[in-house]
């Protein structure tokens, strides 16, 4: 199979590192879609740094402003690639982003925030949920009710570390749970943004 760790979505270059992830949300586009805007995104194996940086070597990166660890799994799970790629991404130009479900300290087992700190620009946290219950609900995480407050002690310790943070929320949870986390994530310093639910027959 062709490289498929590597992919261009909505003008940006995007990371495709695992399909891991300690999570099953219900509305988790891995359910209904084998991949984003015509990439199959299912990985024969994960890459390792060196593939990676053999692939970027080799590619025109001037038409991206900006590249996204964000694949069909939890980028965090490859902190290691993360952290060794982004120098070189930043060296060429583009801003870096990680868009996460927030759980990388647990993943990881230490604290994240200060490590993204010197290579990444922005972090994307997925709220999804204004309570733990209504968390453990839609994101039915192996890690059970630790996983809400791992995921904002996260954003916490990202907005502490001056890194521009987002947390995000799909619309299909309606608006007054939107509201709610809205208000929970300006409590944390943290921006907020909401995102379309993709389904089946959605172009994307
Ligand atoms: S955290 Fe992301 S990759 Fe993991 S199950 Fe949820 S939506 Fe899917």
């Amino acid at each position: 199979m062709a490289n498929n760790f590597i992919y261009q979505f909505s003008g940006s270059v995007y990371f495709n590192l695992t399909n891991r992830c300690p999570n099953n949300c219900s509305f988790c586009i891995r359910h209904i879609k084998n991949g984003v805007s015509g990439s199959e995104l299912w990985l024969e194996h994960e890459p390792t740094i060196e593939e990676l940086m053999r692939a970027l070597e080799g590619m025109d990166l001037s038409s991206f402003k900006e590249a996204v660890f964000c694949g069909f799994g939890e980028p965090m799970c490859r902190l290691d690639l993360i952290l060794a790629v982004s120098p070189y991404l930043k060296e060429r130009g583009l801003a870096v982003r990680v868009n996460t479900n927030g759980l990388g300290d647990l993943i990881n087992k230490k604290r994240t925030a200060p490590l993204l700190k010197e290579c990444v620009d922005e972090v994307s946290v997925s709220l999804n949920a204004p309570s733990k219950e209504e968390y453990a609900f839609v994101c039915r995480s192996v890690y059970g009710d630790e996983a809400y407050y791992a995921m904002l002690n996260f954003t916490k310790d990202c907005v502490a570390e001056g890194i521009s943070t987002v947390m995000s929320v799909v619309d299909v949870i309606g608006e007054e749970k939107i509201e709610r986390c809205r208000a929970l994530a300006k409590s944390l310093g943290a921006k907020f943004r909401v995102r379309v639910e993709i389904k089946k027959d959605t172009e994307y």
